[in-house]
């Protein structure tokens, strides 16, 4: 047998009903906002991430998929989406349209990471990139976004991290502090974090092992330190998602896994996964297309993590997805095929799920199949109906039987009403 690759995963009906339908009110909640989808290459030159993510991260350090073509030609899985979308904007001269440009994206990203529950090797994102905008109303448009878009799934529990990592230019003056805070403990810091205190020092602040964690607790916060525009700047989006009643919450030593952050950056956890496992991160990136050789624009996003979305959805979304009933239809004679066929158009055509039996089942067996399936009714279609025009309509709850007319046969399967195409499970 040939196995899956180590992190990958095969999503199988009928949970890739729930995947579907979360990239649908992704679709249609972003959509409202005027995010138009941007559809990127999976395959980017290496080079795009180690500029645009940065050389000190984990994703660049030890995560990509990078490997040579045929040509030598170095390349990446890419394990994001915000570098790609920065040089598709320079490179397809998104400046040149009118400005802000609202995208988002829906589609696989790749890390060689250690595999556990919401962890992959290829996992799903779903995100949007507002560019173009500097302001802190930008940010409180894909703050509200990202809002509405898990308000719409039924969360009502998962918690906003907001914080303020000021401009790059605060950052030495950052670092220096939290270096000669944290000196007097520098030795008690886990392994990880003394190659970060050259590397990367910021992401001490977040390290996950306790005794590192328990010494960042007393340092102080980036957000003290950082100049006055940059404060205004997000205490202005803070106030804004105040007002509009969506609760953040301060995250005062909240650093994101990539260099090109600044200012506002901000996760979501769940209180089920908890906070180890963050759902979505974000931020705010304007130097970014600069970096990477493009026109000074700035921008905003995030990015989610649809394994972890999916894995924690509210049951309300879950039983809307996964409890509509079929109706199946048994064809009992040669001559009921090509009527079974119509019928299963007809009853498509008014919303009405089907599943037409083709594997030449008995009446028995056809039930007891369609018992199996949930289904909500059997359009029984043996001889007799076939020369009456008929069909015999089986409820499968109750047991009791009709004969209704082949025309009237949809009308009478939605009697819950139209909007309603098929009944749920109780
Ligand atoms: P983590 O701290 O969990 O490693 P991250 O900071 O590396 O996350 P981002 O780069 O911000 O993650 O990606 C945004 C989201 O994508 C994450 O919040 C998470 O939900 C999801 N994600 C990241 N890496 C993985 C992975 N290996 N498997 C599944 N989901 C992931
Ligand atoms: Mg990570």
């Amino acid at each position: 047998m040939i196995r899956k690759v180590k992190g990958t995963r095969d999503i199988l009906p009928p949970e890739s009903r729930l995947w579907a339908a979360v990239e649908a009110e992704a679709r249609r909640i972003f959509g409202g906002l005027g995010y138009e989808e941007i559809r990127l290459p999976l395959l980017e030159p290496t080079e795009l991430f180690v500029r645009g993510v940065g050389e000190g991260t984990d994703i660049v350090t030890k995560e990509m998929y990078t490997f040579a073509d045929r040509k030598g030609r170095s390349l990446t899985l890419r394990p994001e989406g915000t570098a790609g979308v920065a040089r598709a904007f320079i490179e397809d001269g998104l400046a040149q349209r009118p400005q802000p440009q609202r995208l988002y994206y829906i589609g696989p990203m790749f890390r060689y990471e250690k595999m556990q529950r919401g962890r992959y090797r290829q996992f799903g994102q779903i995100g949007i990139e507002l560019l173009g905008a500097a302001t802190p109303s930008a940010d409180v448009e894909v703050l509200l976004a990202l809002h509405e878009f898990l308000a719409a799934l039924g969360f009502d529990d998962l918690i906003i991290m907001l914080n303020n990592l000021g401009d790059p230019e605060d950052r030495p003056r950052f670092v220096a502090r939290l270096k000669e805070e944290l000196a007097p403990h520098k030795h008690e810091l886990c392994r990880d974090c003394q190659r970060r205190w050259d590397e990367n020092p910021l992401r001490i602040l977040d390290c996950k092992v306790d005794t590192c964690h328990a010494i960042v607790a007393e340092t102080t916060p980036i957000a003290d330190i950082v100049s006055g525009e940059a404060r205004a700047h997000v205490e202005t989006v803070a106030a804004g998602l105040d007002a509009l009643g969506i609760p953040v919450q301060p995250a005062p030593r909240l650093v994101r896994g990539l260099d090109y952050y600044l200012r506002t950056v901000f996760e979501v956890v769940s209180p089920q996964l908890g906070e180890g496992t963050v759902i979505c991160g974000g931020g705010r990136y304007d130097r970014l297309i600069s970096d990477l050789g493009g026109p000074p624009v700035p921008g905003i996003g995030f990015a989610i993590g649809e394994d972890r979305l999916v894995d924690v959805l509210p049951q309300t979304f879950r039983d809307r997805i996964l409890g509509t009933r079929p109706v199946v239809i048994l064809p009992l004679a040669a001559e009921a095929t090509a009527p079974a066929f119509d019928c299963a158009r007809n009853l498509t055509g008014h919303g009405i799920e089907v599943r037409i039996e083709v594997t030449g089942r008995s009446l028995r067996a056809g039930l007891k199949w369609a018992t199996k399936l949930g289904a909500r009714a059997a359009v029984i279609l043996g001889p007799d109906e076939i020369a009456a025009g008929t069909a015999t309509l089986r409820d499968l709850d109750r047991g009791e039987q009709e004969e209704v007319s082949l025309e009237k046969l949809p009308a009478v399967l939605m009697q819950d009403g139209p909007e309603v195409p098929s009944r749920r499970l109780p």
